[in-house]
């Protein structure tokens, strides 16, 4: 089913990873109600609330043997992959000299080499079907630095980078790729920075809160619904190798 006054996706198949909660599970319902059909590719996909008619695969999206067994199985079941969303990341705080080894390799192995390994997987049939859409959720930490989040920000400016070179890759073949980055929004892994912010600093939740809000380009915590429908507009339009702020300077 689609709804009216939504872009027109019934022929087409999206995988969205990362797809079980959050802005994943926002843009996969909102790509449901423009009638595609729906994969969703996580490491808790199958014991996640599963929705009727998405297709749900587990994969870490950093295993490159996970991420190609579960497009596979997406394929079997949904057919060719043409809009692919690459969402799924993690975001953990620490100042440089307190940045583990291990929590930069894991930052950047799930925010840019996953990106990396699912675009690969997908963009063949895209470019031998003539159409493809990717979609790479960064993050306005991907587009300028911020204190206490170097391994976050260093992984999201990879992702916008490798965005705008897969942009120049993809030129002309019907496949375009842009970057969504979007300030804080409403999610559990917001929840999670402002536990982080509140314990660290000994500052209120209110208050955590409040200052996170500051540094989005509007003051206020966007919404999940808000950040799903800008993704719209990049699946549905032409553009290519756009890094697109979202919430923007005007409410839609
Ligand atoms: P959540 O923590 O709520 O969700 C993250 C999703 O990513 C989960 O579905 C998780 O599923 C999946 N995931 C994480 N690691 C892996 C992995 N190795 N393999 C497969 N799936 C994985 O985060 P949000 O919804 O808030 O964030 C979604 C995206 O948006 C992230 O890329 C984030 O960086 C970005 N973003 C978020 C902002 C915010 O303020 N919330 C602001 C800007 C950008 P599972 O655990 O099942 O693997």
């Amino acid at each position: 089913m689609r709804a009216e006054g939504l872009p027109d996706f019934r022929d087409r198949h999206a995988v969205i990873t990362g797809g079980v909660r959050g802005i994943g599970a926002g843009i996969a319902e909102m790509l449901g109600r423009c009638g595609a059909r729906i994969s969703v590719v996580s490491r808790s996909a199958n014991t996640a609330r599963k929705r009727e008619s998405v297709f749900y695969a587990d994969a870490d999206v950093t295993l490159e043997a996970d991420v190609e067994a579960a497009f596979d199985a997406c394929r079997n079941v949904h057919g060719e992959i043409a809009i692919l969303v690459n969402n799924a990341g993690i975001a953990e705080s620490a100042p440089v000299t307190r940045t583990s080894l291990d929590l930069w390799n894991r930052t950047l192995a799930a925010n840019l080499t996953g990106t990396f390994l699912c675009t690969r997987a997908a963009l063949a049939e895209m470019i031998a079907g003539k159409w493809g859409r990717i979609v790479n959720v960064a993050s306005t930490a991907g587009l300028a630095g911020a204190a206490y989040v170097a391994a976050y920000s260093a992984s999201k400016h990879g992702v916008v980078g490798f965005t705008r070179a897969l942009a120049a890759e993809v030129d002309g073949t019907g496949v375009t790729a842009n970057a969504l980055c979007p300030g804080y929004t409403q999610t559990e892994m917001l929840d999670r920075a402002i536990t982080n912010v509140v314990k660290y600093t000994g500052t209120s939740d209110v208050t955590a809160r409040e200052r996170l809000a500051q540094m989005n380009p509007q003051g206020r915590i966007a919404t999940v619904d808000e950040v799903a429908l800008a993704v719209l507009e990049l699946l549905d339009g032409h553009c290519n190798g756009v890094a697109l702020v979202v919430p923007g300077l005007t409410r839609a």
